[in-house]
């Protein structure tokens, strides 16, 4: 067995343990939660800076979500991947509002939307997408999936929109026909408080009373997996744990 196929295994038995423990939890201050409930965790497997080859890797070990942070670097894989059209590349990089032409054209998620000008051009470049290419697959699901990033941690050099801000950006994203609103994405800072969990999982909550469409609170990485998926989190992005450090 391959490191990354042995990783992945090991990280969906960690996803399990945490959402078994949510699950009691919950059960425990008698909230009702459906059987299948924890089993409700995405892996979206970080590949930044790592080769196609990895990619393949932990696509033949069944992983299908795959996160990518630089545009030209992950169009560059995307486009040598092409032969695999099950991947499903999500953009969780911060979005400079001139790449929005390409993460609109090459990704079918979008995590780190902070700002209404990139979700408005977002979605005009992916219409323009759409309109061009002939691809019947582009029914029904072509709008492009959207979470908005919020900077929960509140740090000056951190990107996502503030607590307060959120919810008009959503109304906005909500008002888009080629965007999807899914949910939220958050990156809390290195060995924040339980709290900044608690007020993310607060916050997916109140979206999702708004907008049915929300379903995805994206949150977690290889050092805090456990504390985000007991706070709600759907879905992780895991990096290191599965390819191995970053140089
Ligand atoms: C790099 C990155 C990850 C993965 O982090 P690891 O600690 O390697 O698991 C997740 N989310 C974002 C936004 C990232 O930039």
């Amino acid at each position: 067995m391959n490191k990354i196929k042995e990783n992945i295994e090991k990280i969906k038995q960690q996803i399990d343990q945490a959402s078994h423990a949510t699950y009691h939890a919950n059960n425990q201050q008698g909230e009702f939660l459906s059987s299948n409930r924890q089993n409700s965790v995405t892996l979206l497997a970080v590949s930044k800076t790592k080769p196609a080859s990895a990619v393949v890797q932990a696509y033949l070990a069944g992983q299908r979500d795959f996160g990518e942070n630089y545009l030209q670097e992950a169009v560059e894989k995307i486009t040598q991947l092409s032969h695999l059209p099950e991947l499903c590349w999500h953009f969780i990089g911060p979005i400079q509002s001139n790449k929005t032409k390409q993460i609109a054209k090459n990704f079918t998620w979008v995590h780190s939307v902070d700002r209404a000008k990139v979700a408005i051009r977002l979605n005009s470049h992916r219409n323009e997408y759409l309109s061009e290419t002939s691809d019947e697959n582009y029914g029904q699901d072509s709008a492009l999936n959207i979470c908005l990033q919020v900077n929960i941690s509140e740090e000056s050099s951190k990107s996502g929109i503030l607590a307060s801000e959120l919810f008009s950006l959503a109304e906005v994203v909500n008002n888009c026909d080629k965007l999807n609103l899914r949910g939220l994405m958050a990156i809390p800072e290195k060995n924040a408080c339980v709290a900044s969990y608690a007020q993310m999982q607060y916050l997916f909550k109140k979206l999702q009373t708004q907008y049915p469409t929300v379903d995805t609170l994206s949150m977690g990485m290889s050092n805090d997996l456990h504390l985000a998926i007991t706070h709600g989190s759907t879905m992780v992005r895991i990096g290191t744990a599965i390819f191995g450090k970053r140089d």
